[in-house]
C-alpha cells in the first residue's frame, strides 16, 4: 500500500531519514556513513529555507548559474550549509564552480580536470571531487567510460584535486542495483572511500550497495513543478 506523502518539508525530511536508517540497518552499516544531499535544483529560496530550518545541511544543484543566484545569500544566513555540484560542468565555469561549491560530483573528462586543478590553485581552495562514471555506457549521458577512469583518476591526483570517490546516474527505467554494484566494484578496485549514488526512487538500494552520498530531490521537495 502506498503511504500518503508527508505534508510538511520537515515531515518529508524525517521520513527520508527514517528510510535511510532502516536501509543502513539492513545492510549492517552505520547510518553516520551515509549522507543525504537535498537536491534543490529548480526550487526557489522560499522552498529551500524550510528544509534548512528542519536541519538539512547538504544541498545539491546541477547548474552553476542557478546556484550562484540562490546560494550566496542562503549560505550567509545559514552557516554550515554545504553545497554540492551534481550536474555537468563546462570547463569555462570551473573557477566559478570552485569558488561556489564545497564538493563537485561531475568530473568526467581530462579538460575539466585540468581546468579544475588550475582554478583550485588560483583560488587557493581544494574542493573534493567525485569522478562521474557513465555506468550504463549511454551515448547521451555525462560521465567517463570504464576505459578512461584510471587515466582520469591519475590526472586528478596529479593536478592536486582531492578525489573523494565515484559518482553515477544509472539508466532510467531499469533496475539500478547492477549499476550500483558495478560502481562499488570500480570504487573498491581504486581504493576510493566515497560513493555518490541513489536518488528518490532507488536510494535504499544504493545504500544496500555501499552509497555514502545519496542525492534526493523529488521525495524531499515533493513533485518537481511540471514544464507545462
Ligand atoms: C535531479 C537529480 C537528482 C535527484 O533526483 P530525484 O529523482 O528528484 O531525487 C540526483 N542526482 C542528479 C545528478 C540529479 O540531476
Amino acid at each position: 500500500m502506498q503511504e500518503a506523502t508527508p505534508e510538511t518539508p520537515a515531515d518529508r525530511l524525517t521520513a527520508i531519514r527514517t528510510r535511510m536508517g532502516a536501509a543502513a540497518k539492513l545492510a549492517r552499516r552505520s547510518a553516520e556513513d551515509i549522507h543525504l544531499i537535498a537536491v534543490s535544483k529548480t526550487r526557489s529560496v522560499e522552498d529551500i529555507a524550510p528544509i534548512i530550518l528542519a536541519g538539512q545541511r547538504l544541498f545539491g544543484e546541477n547548474r552553476v548559474q542557478e546556484a550562484a543566484s540562490k546560494w550566496p545569500a542562503l549560505k550567509e544566513r545559514h552557516p554550515g550549509v554545504e553545497l554540492h555540484l551534481i550536474g555537468q560542468l563546462q570547463s569555462n565555469k570551473a573557477e566559478e564552480a570552485v569558488a561556489l561549491f564545497d564538493v563537485i560530483h561531475s568530473v568526467d573528462r581530462l579538460s575539466l580536470v585540468t581546468a579544475l586543478g588550475k582554478a583550485m590553485q588560483r583560488l587557493g581552495r581544494a574542493v573534493p571531487c567525485f569522478i562521474q562514471v557513465n555506468i550504463g555506457a549511454e551515448a547521451q549521458k555525462g560521465g567517463c567510460s570504464f576505459m578512461e577512469l584510471p587515466d582520469l583518476l591519475k590526472a586528478a591526483q596529479d593536478a592536486g584535486i582531492p578525489v573523494a570517490g565515484l559518482m553515477c546516474i544509472p539508466p532510467a527505467d531499469v533496475e539500478a542495483a547492477p549499476f550500483f554494484a558495478l560502481l562499488a566494484e570500480l570504487s573498491a578496485r581504486h581504493n576510493l572511500a566515497q560513493l555518490s549514488m541513489g536518488m528518490s526512487d532507488d536510494f535504499e538500494t544504493a545504500i544496500m550497495l555501499g552509497a555514502t552520498y545519496i542525492r534526493v530531490g523529488t521525495a524531499l521537495f515533493s513533485e518537481r513543478p511540471s514544464m507545462i
